[in-house]
């Protein structure tokens, strides 16, 4: 895949960038090695400053980084801009946590047989991202700003088309401060991870991406012993029984499935309607559906920006196609539209049966489908019955079933009566094919960290469990 941005609302190629050869990814290498000595041996407090400082300029140039954003990728500007803020919102939230998520943990020193007792966090070394292109800058942020504050550093591999936004980000921090090397953009494909994760200096690997992609760092990993974070695709179910409030439900699920122009892993893929809501719901849904303004991704109007590639709208519409081709029902959308762009419509598939690729397949784009089941059991059924498990929705307002939804939904997520959200606050991650290890809140700063049982006898010098510089 070349690596170059081209604007996905005119197909228009705009920049390209030649692959960095061997000894520059050798020197990058280099660089996040020395860093990474010079950034364990930093304060917590320093660290904090630096991410302030990242979160500050982030904001200031809110406006050009979007439009950026939107160039390379096609989201709305409007989106982009929020993607800009909660970046800089993740930074203040890592920058003013880290030392609580950090701090030694004491055990119960009599049971161990100690004097003290304590698990202590410190950084690893240089970990690698590859990063996607959906969300360019929150995905590379939500482990860069709780990665640089545990004393990692970062090697970014991202997505090929979206090589400015990459290079903005290695800029970004270097201008907070951090040293030299702590975040370096490498601009690679994806041939080149295999060298670079066999590296002896890099010590771990975080991905974002397809299941493809998954399989196939993982074997990497596993061949080298190196710990990964596998952040996978998902078909999330949108669950909507009888009691919901099937208005607030229907406007949700639009969002959820359209968000970011409908290539989100955690948008609801999957409607799966209890029939004494199924005719209400649809009918709403698809209305919403079709009222969405597809256009100009840089139009403050514009609901529905085009597909991130011409291949991502061929596959989508594909799965459009051969959903039809065995008997399903369009309620709205299905045409490719002619002319420039890749803009496919809000699309609502009915009458799925397992024979369809949209039954089993993740849909990357604006495309739902809609699926009626007459209980709760074959709700959960239809909802834990693909080989993903990121996120999941459900909507009812009995409190029993609110509980029985939270257990059984096989998931990394459960959301009831909301839309799936990652919230630095909050674990992010998937199960089955959706992948394994956590992002955001301590325990994803805590992935790459090494954790480290410290034990002291009695007559050993105090190692003392409290405060460290790490
Ligand atoms: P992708 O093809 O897997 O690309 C993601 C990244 O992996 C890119 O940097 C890509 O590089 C690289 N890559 C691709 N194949 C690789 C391989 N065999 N070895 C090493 N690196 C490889 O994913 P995509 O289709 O562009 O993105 C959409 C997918 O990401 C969807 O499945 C979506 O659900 C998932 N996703 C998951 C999450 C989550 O948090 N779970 C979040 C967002 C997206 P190149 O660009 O150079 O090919």
């Amino acid at each position: 895949m070349p690596i170059a941005t081209t604007n996905p609302a005119t197909g228009q190629l705009l920049k390209s960038y030649d692959p960095m050869s061997a000894e520059q990814i050798d020197a990058a290498i280099d660089r996040a090695d020395v860093a990474f000595r010079d950034l364990h041996g930093t304060t917590l407090a320093q660290r904090a400053q630096w991410m302030n400082a990242a979160a500050d300029l982030l904001d200031a140039e809110r406006d050009s980084t979007a439009r950026l954003m939107t160039t390379e990728m096609g989201k709305t500007y409007v989106a982009a801009q929020a993607e800009v803020t909660k970046c800089a919102t993740a930074c203040r939230f890592y920058a003013a946590n880290a030392e609580r998520m950090l701090a030694d943990e004491p055990a119960d020193a009599g049971a161990v047989k100690a004097r003290r007792a304590f698990v202590r966090y410190q950084p690893i070394g240089p970990v690698l991202a590859v990063m996607p292109w959906n969300f360019p800058l929150w995905q590379v942020m939500r482990f860069a700003a709780p990665a640089l504050m545990a004393g990692n550093t970062g090697l970014l591999k991202h997505a090929s088309n979206v090589p400015q936004t990459a290079l903005y980000l290695e800029e970004l921090f270097r201008r907070a401060g951090f040293p030299e090397g702590a975040f370096t953009t490498l601009l690679v494909g994806s041939e080149a991870v295999d060298r670079i994760l066999s590296d002896p200096r890099v010590r771990a690997a975080t991905l974002t991406g397809s299941e493809g992609a998954g399989r196939s760092i993982g074997q990497i990993a596993g061949r080298e012993l190196k710990k990964t974070v596998l952040e996978l695709g998902g078909s999330d179910p949108f669950v909507v029984m009888p009691s919901a409030d099937l208005d607030r439900a229907a406007e949700v699920a639009t969002t959820a499935r359209c968000q970011n122009n409908g290539q989100s892993c955690i948008a609801a893929k999957r409607f799966i309607v209890h029939t004494d809501a199924f005719d209400a719901f649809a009918e709403k849904f698809a209305a919403n559906m079709s009222a969405l303004r597809v256009g100009d991704p840089m139009d403050e109007n514009t609901d529905v920006g085009p597909l991130a590639s011409e291949g991502g709208r061929d596959e989508i519409h594909a799965q459009v196609q051969d959903a039809v081709d065995h008997g399903a029902t369009v309620l709205c959308g299905g045409e490719k539209p002619v002319g420039a762009g890749w803009f496919y419509p809000p699309t609502v598939v009915t009458d799925l049966n397992p024979q369809m690729r949209m039954w089993s397949e993740e849909v990357f784009g604006p495309v739902a489908g809609l699926f009626r089941v007459s209980s709760y059991e074959e709700a959960i059924e239809v909802a834990n019955g693909t080989a993903f498990g990121l996120g999941s929705n459900a909507w009812t307002t009995d409190p029993q079933e609110q509980e029985r939804f939270a257990v059984d939904l096989d998931a990394g997520s459960v959301f009831i009566n909301g839309m799936t959200t990652s919230y630095p606050e909050l674990p992010f991650g998937g199960v089955k094919n959706s992948g394994y290890g956590r992002e955001l809140s301590a325990l994803g700063m805590r992935e790459f960290c090494n954790t480290k049982t410290v034990w002291v006898g009695e007559g050993a010098a105090s190692a003392g469990a409290g405060a460290h510089a790490e």
